[in-house]
């Protein structure tokens, strides 16, 4: 039997699974439906197939174990955010489009949690909402316009809390107000990815681990030692996509680093607040996310690891650097918690398209499905795509088969090394805005240019 293999987050570590690999695939098979990944996006497809037509042979691939990508690793934020502007969304899409769009990644939330009830998994699924705190005259001026924006199209739900609203939530260092949410809850990502695999497989599902995909062609997946051939093939390798013949320039990988804290005693939850396990982020540029875990630990995580050249997926989770920066954040953020002892660090990577909006399709004519380029807002998103997969690809004609991401098609990164150069500099230039709005109190121009850049 295969060794455990070493988890690669404090969210698989602690999960309760021993992650000893499932079998590869050792010969050729013939399936209806093929999945290439066992995280969210491919095992909530498998789920929706399988519960559609329980006579569905549906059969997995996953190159290390299930949850070893961005599922098993992510901030736990599972939201109903999306990567798009919804001003370029109404733009291309009308309000319409908008609003069925928001109100399913909304249901979705819901759905998550409902799921791990009905399915006995223990994702330890807490829905506190989000607040996004605002700390500092630039970011207060800023969420201003945000909320103001959000309500304009379709945010109904969200509000601005001032400083004695946002501190009798949150005590944290700075805060100025805070932008709240109520669809967003917090949840053990590891718990989940792993819980999803237990429960397709028990309805019938064969699901692969160690098995890297070399090709994806129409009706085909290569394997080291067997093809899967099917009707459908699923590429749902999300961050990784890169990797895949092809498929070099089709989504960037960029990194997110994270750490967890030692569980922290009463005093500091008292001093804290953070009752309701609202997940946690703020006004700044180059993104950080917190949650409050079941065990009491802070897990803060943020952008900002260095874009690898030519879209390299190795390496730069143990980036030393971003890890002190986030860990001089996390101090700063939530000083009752200045003292804490990190346990944990780790980090993976995301997958972003050229134009920042996610996509779920179905080309028919050559058999494959996709879903992905979620920009780190997978968690909801991917358990929508799964759902409208299933759906696209058993021809089912749903509200979700006609939301304004189904069928959207990416346009193509640049060639390095001008993407490389591009990123690099666009992050660079994002941490340049933070500490100039932080001097000036200001909100940075630099920073309203990039935003226009991203946004089309
Ligand atoms: C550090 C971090 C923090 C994040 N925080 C949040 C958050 O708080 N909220 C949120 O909504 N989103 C967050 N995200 C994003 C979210 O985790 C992802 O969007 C989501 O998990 C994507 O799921 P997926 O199944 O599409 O991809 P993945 O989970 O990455 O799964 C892809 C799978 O494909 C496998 N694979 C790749 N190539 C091959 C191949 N050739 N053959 C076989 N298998 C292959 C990989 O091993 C992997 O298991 C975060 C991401 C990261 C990295």
């Amino acid at each position: 039997m295969a060794a455990a293999l070493t988890p690669p987050s404090f969210w698989l570590a602690t999960c309760g699974d021993d992650l000893t690999p499932r079998p590869p695939l050792g010969a050729n098979v013939q399936c209806d439906v093929a999945i290439v990944g066992a995280g969210y996006t491919g095992l909530w497809t498998a789920y929706h197939l399988t519960r559609i037509d329980p006579a569905l042979r549906v059969v997995v691939v996953e190159r290390e174990i299930a949850g070893w990508g961005a599922s098993g690793r992510n901030g736990g934020w599972c939201s109903a955010l999306f990567a798009a502007s919804w001003q370029r969304v109404a733009a291309q899409h009308g309000m319409d489009g908008v609003l069925r769009l928001r109100r399913a990644l909304e249901r979705t939330v819901d759905d998550v949690g409902d799921w791990c009830r009905q399915h006995a998994v223990d994702a330890h699924f807490a829905k506190g909402g989000t607040l996004t705190l605002a700390r500092g005259a630039a970011q207060v001026a800023r969420e201003r316009s945000s909320v103001n924006s959000d309500q304009r199209y379709g945010g109904t739900d969200t509000k601005r809390l001032d400083s004695t609203q946002a501190r009798a939530r949150l005590a944290a260092a700075g805060v100025d107000g805070a932008a709240f949410t109520p669809h967003c809850a917090a949840v053990q990502p590891a718990r989940l990815v792993r819980g999803l695999a237990r429960v397709v497989e028990a309805a019938g599902v064969r699901i692969h681990e160690r098995t890297p995909a070399s090709a994806i062609e129409s009706g085909l997946v290569r394997t080291p030692n067997g093809t899967v051939r099917a009707e459908v093939v699923v590429r749902a390798t999300e961050g990784y996509t890169c990797e895949l013949r092809g498929e070099e320039r089709t989504l960037i990988p960029l990194w997110s680093l994270v750490l967890a804290t030692e569980p922290l005693p009463a005093p500091v939850w008292e001093q804290l607040g953070w009752r309701a396990r609202e997940t946690v982020t703020d006004g700044r540029h180059l993104l950080v996310y917190a949650q409050r875990t079941a065990d009491d630990r802070i897990v803060l995580g943020g952008r900002g690891a260095p874009y690898r050249f030519r879209s390299g997926t190795a390496g730069a989770a143990g980036h030393r650097r971003t890890h002190e920066r986030l860990e001089h954040e996390l101090r700063a953020l939530f000083p009752a918690a200045a003292d804490a002892t990190i346990t944990h660090r780790w980090g993976g990577v995301l997958g972003v398209p050229r134009d920042w909006m996610p996509s779920v399709g179905y080309d028919r004519s050559r058999g494959i499905a996709w879903a992905g380029g979620y920009v780190g807002d997978g968690v909801g998103c991917s358990a929508l795509a799964g759902r409208t997969l299933a759906d696209l690809i058993t021809g089912q004609e749903t509200d979700e088969t006609t939301l304004p991401w189904v069928g959207h098609r990416w346009s193509r990164w640049e060639p390095e090394p001008v993407r490389w150069l591009g990123v690099r500099g666009m992050t660079a230039a994002m941490a340049v805005a933070d500490r100039r709005e932080r001097r000036t109190g200001r909100p940075s121009r630099l920073a309203g240019l990039l935003d226009r850049v991203v946004d089309g």
